[in-house]
């Protein structure tokens, strides 16, 4: 990995609560797309509270749907993340090169979890792998997936505004209802189905 070292921290901080977690890269060559987001948050971005900013080196590709993925270094490293921040408002930025397999309506009958919901301009949102949204959060927390399509050398690009703006509204919130408020506003249509998928795939649980 040397001379791919993407690995960037950063925390903005405005006070205690809420603490919100923002994690990208989480496996494969990720990290080149999602920092290009994450360099563009600012400290206005955040209304209050924490925004704490975690963007990984490369590493070897394993879906974070395998329980074995928060047992590799990097997993854990998340965890311990996780565990020492305690954040109510956890965001995992992701890219993608299939964008077919992760819309599939029949995702989850295939591999157990719902598909994403495209917000716009192939930017999808959805939940965090259940690996870890029932056994490190707690019902009330925010845990959101957001995907772009991967890209690595082009900067200007209709996805990653898109992207950014989201990760943007979610540094400004404080809360679940919040969220759901501002989302709604522009994607009515997204939230009504990320709730539907919710309780189909976790019971009585929130969207995100
Ligand atoms: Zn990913």
């Amino acid at each position: 990995m040397a001379g791919r070292n993407m690995s960037f921290f950063r925390l903005i901080e405005k006070g205690d609560e809420p603490r919100r977690l923002f994690v990208g890269g989480l496996h494969g060559n990720e990290g080149l797309t999602t920092i290009k987001a994450f360099k563009a948050l600012s400290f206005e971005d955040v209304k209050d509270g924490k925004l704490i900013i975690y963007n990984c080196d490369p590493t070897s590709y394993l879906s974070t749907l395998k329980r074995s993925y928060y047992n590799t270094r990097q997993g854990k490293e998340i965890i311990s993340l996780i565990k020492y921040y305690r954040p109510s408002i956890y965001v995992e930025a992701h890219c993608y090169k299939n964008y077919k397999r992760l819309i599939d309506p029949d995702r989850k009958r295939k591999i157990g979890v719902p598909p994403l919901i495209e917000l716009e301009n192939g930017v999808l949102i959805g939940s965090v792998s259940p690996h870890i949204r029932t056994t490190f959060f707690k019902r009330a927390d925010v845990c959101i997936t957001l995907e772009m399509p991967c890209i690595q050398y082009k900067i200007d690009n209709k996805a990653l505004r898109t992207y950014t703006s989201i990760l943007k509204v979610i540094a400004s919130i404080k809360d679940r209802p919040e969220l759901e408020e501002k989302l709604a506003k522009k994607y009515p249509e997204q939230v009504e189905i990320a709730r539907r998928y919710a309780i189909e795939f976790f019971g009585d649980y929130p969207p995100f």
